[in-house]
């Protein structure tokens, strides 16, 4: 019995990522980077979008926003005039804790493809599912507050091993925290060795410019190779 459940789970990761191979490929027809954007609820993925999403120098950024329920992160970032679009888990997904690529794939037509260069998914917040579901993205980025503890890395590993940058937000807090950034990041290269890493605040803006030019990098390496 324990066998067939397995197996069951194999093949349903199997199937999405044929759907997530056909959204990357739709993308990038489109000429469109996808970013990937996971989290624990409350990190701070809407706060930290919010400081760069109407301003990475030459791309236009689009956001689509997921969340089981609620489009109050979408009116956020629809604010600084981005395309914005409303992805709810709710209602035809059964409330799922994550976004799949059939769920992205629901949504591709009511994408601005031709309007934007890059393409922010902000995906549900949970540190466990969404890293087990491609969505079609180029890149995952994860954040990590400094008010989650220092363990997360060696307790959501996969989370941790299968994303390409680390912003570790909220830093502003350190002082007022007994957190050991140090033992964090020794933690992170333990999962990820050598992962890339930028300490940010989204409330205070400290490591907001290097967040930006990461995307402003990421957009123009694939434009490049778009261009190939
Ligand atoms: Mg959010
Ligand atoms: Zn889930």
């Amino acid at each position: 019995m324990h066998r067939t459940k397995v197996r069951i789970v194999e093949d349903a990761l199997d199937a999405n990522d044929t759907i997530a191979r056909a959204n990357r490929a739709d993308f990038d027809r489109a000429g469109v980077t996808v970013v990937n954007l996971m989290s624990a609820p409350g990190a701070g993925k809407t706060a930290l979008l919010e400081r760069v999403a109407g301003d990475v120098p030459g791309a236009r950024v689009g956001v689509l926003e997921g969340d089981v329920q609620g489009s109050m992160d979408a009116e956020r970032l629809a604010a600084l005039h981005v395309p914005v679009t409303q992805l709810n888990t709710e209602p035809s997904f059964g409330g799922e804790c994550h976004l799949d690529a059939n769920m992205v794939r629901s949504a591709l037509d009511a994408l601005p493809l031709q309007e934007i260069d890059l393409l922010v998914i902000e995906n549900v917040g949970n540190l466990v599912c969404p890293a087990e579901f491609k969505v079609g993205e180029d890149v995952r980025v994860m954040v990590s507050s400094v008010t989650e503890g220092e363990d997360k890395p060696l307790k959501y590993p996969l989370m941790f091993r299968t994303c390409d940058l680390v912003l570790v937000n909220k830093i502003d807090l350190l002082p007022h925290l007994d957190y050991d950034l140090d033992r964090f990041l020794y933690n992170l290269d333990q999962v990820n060795p050598g992962a890339q890493r930028l300490l940010v605040s989204a409330r205070t803006g400290d490591g907001i410019e290097a967040w930006r030019q990461w995307l402003a990098d990421l957009a123009a390496r694939t434009g490049e190779r778009a261009l190939l």
